[in-house]
């Protein structure tokens, strides 16, 4: 099965958590063991995994993007956004994650970010599981 979500972003570089949006996916597939891809169909915005209990962990994450990846550099793609498309490759466009119970099995401080690059824009998210 798959299914498309829509996540609202309110500022230009920005880590949404969506894992309880991702969770509620898999637990109306019913899907008891499978794999589950949670992609971005978008050229500046990406999806990883990480910590969830300290937020500043995300403000570290989009400190040093933003010192590595400088919004201006020389950049010759004329949209103005080059950083934004930089930081996507980098982060990556999909994360999998196994199921087993009927639930996501992620590590107890892991969540699924949604990865802004270029907002704020509303965003399409896809998840596709795979039961086996
Ligand atoms: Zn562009």
């Amino acid at each position: 099965m798959i299914k498309e979500l829509s996540v609202k972003t309110s500022s230009q570089v920005e880590l949404i958590d969506i894992t309880h949006m991702v969770e509620k996916v898999v637990s109306e597939s019913k899907t008891k063991s499978g794999i589950c891809t949670v992609y971005v169909p978008h050229t500046t915005a990406g999806i990883t995994i990480n910590e969830n209990a300290d937020p500043s962990v995300r403000e570290d994450i989009i400190k040093e993007l933003n010192k590595i990846i400088p919004f201006d550099d020389n950049y010759s793609h004329l949209e103005g956004n080059s950083a934004a498309h930089i930081k996507a490759t980098v982060v990556g466009s999909s994360e999998t994650v196994l199921i087993e119970d009927r639930r996501l099995v992620l590590g107890t401080w892991q969540g699924i970010y949604f990865c802004e690059f270029d907002g704020p824009r509303t965003r399409k998210v896809i998840v596709k599981i795979v039961e086996g």
